[in-house]
């Protein structure tokens, strides 16, 4: 988690002259310039750091969005395009010489296409309310992030989301056909195509995940699934956390693909199981809910494989949920692990990585020695199934050096991950947060790289500047901090930086 470089102070009168500007292409509910008003704007889900915007853009249509784009353009103003702002790594967070465009008043289904099964969307349409309009027609959209009843489908796409389900049905990429987006010039271009195919170079990858950093989302076209007959899921406890992140990888090659692979230790279960009334196994270790869906009989043969091989693996206990209700009970705590852990510690710091499934135990332990180190407490629960661990640090800032020392931790769990063969993020992206961990991750010559992609949408840099992808210097300079046991840890940035 590292501070944005400080700003220069803005004049009074410059940003009289921006609001001035946007003025002339937003009505007046379209946009908010005083403190009280923008203040709520100030930060993302990563709450440790704010910034006030100049101003908020909140545009209803694609013109407004152009508009306003051009007009940013023309005075040279940068722009933080932002959804609901649930995201966990900053990426929404103001920078202090711009606005942001809030897609909010973008939140409209434009068409559900049931016989093609898609859904095609303006950016500021929640997650779960896609799934809601699609329900009449027994379809949904997979991707299901924890946050799915608030996040957007812009920030969605921004941040290539996933969710429990992503195991089987992909992440956000795999499921998003076409994007309609405005550039920093204030053109728009459509990306993808509602055909199995597109010709040509595939912007549309290149544009999921990139963090609001390469054009604003004006509309999106996602693919519908159809929903399963049966779902059911089997809980499974271990009284060693080893064991259970081995069963994951067991279950895995055992030829299965569940359409949910879960994991919780046992703090994650201490801490949720007074909210959510789960039926959680509070002494176990570690529990793992994996799910199946499908046609009845493939769901009935699928979850007695699955009990066969969690048994094999050595798990303790196992439930399989009985009823609809129950498998809703099973997921409830996995859900809300996020609210609950604020009902054991004041503050939490959430961390993303993403390992290869074979080293969850040895990552695991790891996290456990680092726990240790840096004296706090670490809740494990995450999309193991994905290797996408989800380390909730829990600290207390109000204790002088708990925020420092969470944020050291942090920083060291993501280079466990990277030393496992693993990345620096799963699904919440780098934002302002994982800077300098990017420069532990890639090389100078891969960072230049996409640099050098951000460059060609927007020259300028003015879409969501300084975010994603840390500058060559400031690469060097972490390089630099970086020595190991006297040894410079990064010596390729030596040979451009001296
Ligand atoms: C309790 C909780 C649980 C979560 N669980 C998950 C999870 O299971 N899986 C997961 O992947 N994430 C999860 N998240 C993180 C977050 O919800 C996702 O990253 C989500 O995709 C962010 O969507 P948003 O609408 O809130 O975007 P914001 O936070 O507003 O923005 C996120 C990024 O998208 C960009 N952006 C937003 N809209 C647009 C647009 N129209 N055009 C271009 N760029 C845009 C922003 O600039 C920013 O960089 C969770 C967060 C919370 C608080």
């Amino acid at each position: 988690m590292n501070a944005p470089s400080q700003e220069p102070p803005i004049t009074a009168e410059r940003q009289r002259a921006i609001v001035a500007e946007l003025r002339t292409v937003l009505p007046p509910h379209c946009l908010l310039s005083s403190e009280e008003d923008t203040r709520p704007y100030e930060c993302d889900g990563l709450t440790a750091f704010r910034q006030l915007p100049l101003a908020v853009a909140l545009p209803e249509n694609e013109e407004q969005v152009v508009a306003v784009l051009k007009a940013c353009r023309k005075l040279q103003v940068p722009i933080v395009p932002r959804g609901a702002g649930t995201g966990l790594s900053g990426g929404a967070m103001p920078v202090a010489e711009g606005i942001v465009l809030s897609t909010a008043k973008m939140s409209r289904i434009v068409a559900i296409d049931a016989h093609a099964r898609t859904a095609t969307v303006q950016p500021g349409v929640r997650n779960l309310a896609i799934s809601e309009a699609a329900a009449s027609h027994q379809l949904y959209y997979a991707p299901d992030p924890s946050s799915q009843i608030a996040c957007t489908i812009g920030g969605n796409i921004a941040e290539n989301a996933g969710g429990v389900h992503c195991l089987k049905y992909g992440l956000t990429l795999h499921n998003v056909l076409r994007v309609r987006m405005v550039t920093a010039d204030g053109d728009v271009v459509e990306l993808g195509s509602t055909a199995p195919d597109a010709a040509g170079l595939d912007l549309l990858a290149v544009f999921i995940g990139s963090e609001g950093m390469l054009g604003v989302v004006t509309e999106a076209t996602v693919k519908l699934t159809p929903k399963p007959s049966l779902a059911r899921v089997v809980m499974a406890s271990f009284d060693d956390v080893v064991r259970g992140a081995d069963a994951v990888a067991d279950v895995i090659s055992a030829g299965m693909i569940p359409a949910g692979l879960e994991m919780m230790d046992r703090t994650s279960a201490r801490m949720v199981e007074p909210f959510v009334c789960a039926g959680y196994d509070t002494d176990a270790a570690a529990i793992l809910l994996c799910e199946s869906d499908g046609l009845p009989e493939e769901v009935e043969e699928e979850i007695s494989r699955m009990r066969a091989v969690l048994e094999r693996s050595g798990a303790t206990a196992i439930a399989v949920s009985r009823d609809e209700a129950e498998r809703m009970r099973f997921w409830s705590g996995r859900k809300n692990a996020f609210p609950a852990a604020g009902r054991i510690s004041p503050d939490y710091y959430c961390m993303d990585g993403t390992i290869p499934r074979r080293k969850l135990a040895e990552v695991l332990t790891g996290i456990e020695a680092l726990a240790q180190q840096y004296q706090l407490r670490c809740a494990n629960v995450f999309h193991a199934g994905d290797g996408n661990l989800h380390p909730l640090i829990l600290f207390d800032a109000n204790q002088p050096g708990e925020f420092e020392r969470a944020e050291k931790f942090g920083e060291a769990i993501l280079s466990l991950c990277v030393a496992a063969g693993g990345t620096i993020t799963g699904e919440h992206g780098v934002g302002v947060e994982k800077l300098d961990s990017m420069c532990e991750q890639f090389t100078v010559e891969e960072i230049a790289a996409f640099i050098a992609v951000k460059r060609a949408f927007d020259p300028a840099q003015q879409l969501n500047p300084n975010k994603a992808i840390p500058t060559l210097d400031r690469c060097a300079q972490y390089g630099k901090r970086k020595v190991d046991g006297g040894r410079f840890r990064f010596a390729q940035y030596a040979r451009h930086y001296g």
